[in-house]
């Protein structure tokens, strides 16, 4: 068609994409494009600034440009794409290799930076042992960047304490930032939560979601924090709208399975199971060794491989616990400049080991056990209280004890200041809803698992 009649069908079509679209998208990916006249019938051509541009727009826009044609007649008017090489335009992801006769002035780049900061800068994929246990959430982590906002959105990677999540997604912000492909965001949720309440007395709502709505990658860290804060929730909930359908990754890390956050509004849950739920666990022995090892290397410690085997060997059920093993080790041996024996190294880590001891298959063992995989207190075991976030992780640990040890109801009751009947109703409750939660099945394993009990097969 000719020029005058593709410029007025592509400016009838940019209007009814400006109605669906959101404003920042249709700037970002519609507003680039310029229709050209082509000698074809009932051919259309419309042209973008580079090559990149064409992938995209062909890739995720050319159904609703087919339907913005519909809406005028024009369904049987073919679309192509085509670079138009005079242009200059700022690519809006991914920053092209710079071309050899461009100035340093003419050449622009993505505005990558890291918003609020946060990030250790040793938390990198390099740092990142791969072993069984994160074999599953560490290739989604790379994947993600290697293609925010297209392969899994969002990502969703749970967990128990100190196994390498915070590790993990940091990487992934690190990762991202040093490819030059936008604006970063590292946060826990605690602190978004704290941030917004304190936008919300300071009347700066606006700023706060100008920042959040912005952003390439945004990383939350230990999202279960979101538990009954009704009103974070729903800020959350638009941040999340905004960013995911502007196609802007989203990862989100979690000590628990998401149907185990309680109080948390079901429209978030529905999200976050959008993309892709992964699991971490405790590292098996040779991947705890080879932890050790790459710390070792990292921090330049001297300390002979048969320590770094007897720590392995003995902390098994925390990364950050076997770290610190580690480093009560090295400090202890660079100050007696001697290569510690293996009884040195008993009395070093008594106090660890008399805890991972304790994580044996007694009733305070998987109490500790428990408590620890849900972050919360021990004394939350046989306290009076009963909010959700505490009840459950009591059911499970009773569960855990009936299944695991030879005690009577009423001596499992006692320990948790209860009476058998309750033991009995946790018992019944956690088995009936492991039949239905594949998430929940995966818990009970994988902490069966760290008390070194026999895995039952369900
Ligand atoms: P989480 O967030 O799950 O509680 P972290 O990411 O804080 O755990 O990990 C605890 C410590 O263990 C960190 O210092 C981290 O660097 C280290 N760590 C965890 N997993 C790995 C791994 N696979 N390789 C190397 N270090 C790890
Ligand atoms: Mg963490």
């Amino acid at each position: 068609m000719e020029t005058n009649q593709a410029k007025k069908i592509w400016s009838q079509a940019c209007e009814f994409l400006s109605s669906v679209l959101t404003a920042d998208v249709y700037s970002r990916w519609i507003g680039v494009i310029e229709a050209i006249g082509d000698d074809r019938e009932d051919h259309l051509t419309l042209t973008v600034p580079n090559g990149f541009y064409q992938d995209w727009l062909e890739e995720h826009y050319l159904p609703m440009i087919r339907k913005a044609l519909g809406a005028s007649g024009l369904e049987n008017v073919a679309i192509s794409f085509a670079v138009d090489g005079e242009r200059e335009i700022e690519p809006p992801e991914e920053t092209p290799p710079p071309r050899a006769k461009e100035t340093t002035e003419k050449r622009k780049v993505v505005k990558t930076y890291n918003v609020g900061g946060g990030l250790n800068p040793r938390h990198t994929f390099e740092n990142f042992v791969v072993g069984p246990s994160n074999t599953f959430a560490h290739a989604a982590a790379l994947a993600v960047v290697e293609a925010p906002g297209r392969a899994y959105n969002p990502l969703f990677i749970h967990g128990g304490n100190g196994l390498g999540k915070t590790h993990l997604i940091q990487a992934m912000g690190q990762a991202v930032l040093k490819r030059g492909k936008g604006t970063v965001c590292y946060i826990s949720c605690e602190a978004f939560t704290n941030e917004f309440i304190q936008a919300l007395q300071q009347r700066e709502v606006v700023a706060f979601r100008r920042k959040y709505r912005n952003i390439d990658l945004l990383l939350i860290d230990d999202i279960h924090f979101l538990a009954g804060k009704e009103s974070t929730q729903e800020e959350f909930f638009h941040t999340f709208n905004t960013l995911y359908e502007n196609q802007k990754q989203i990862v989100l890390t979690s000590d628990r399975p998401l149907s185990e956050i309680a109080n948390l509004q079901k429209r978030l849950v529905t999200r976050f199971e959008w993309g892709l739920i992964t699991e971490m666990e405790m590292a098996d022995y040779e991947t705890r060794v080879a932890i050790l090892r790459r710390k070792r290397e990292q921090l330049r410690l001297q300390l002979a491989d048969e320590a770094l085997v007897f720590i392995g060997q003995h902390v098994k059920s925390n990364i950050r616990k076997l770290e610190g093993a580690l480093l009560r080790a090295a400090s202890y041996a660079s100050l007696i400049k001697k290569p510690l024996t293996t009884e040195a190294l008993e009395y070093l880590l008594r106090d660890t080991i008399e805890q991972e001891n304790q994580n044996a298959l007694t009733i305070e063992g998987i109490q500790r056990m428990v408590a620890e995989y849900y972050d919360i207190r021990l004394g939350d075991m046989t306290s009076k209280q009963r909010p959700q976030n505490i009840a459950f992780p009591r059911q499970v640990a009773m569960y855990l004890c009936r299944e695991l040890t030879e005690q009577s109801l009423p001596a499992i009751g006692n320990a948790f200041g209860r009476n058998h009947a309750t033991v009995l109703h946790a018992h019944r409750s956690v088995g009936a809803k492991m039949k239905t939660d594949a998430g929940l099945r995966q818990t009970i394993l994988s902490l069966q698992q760290r008390l070194g009990g026999a895995v039952a097969p369900s």
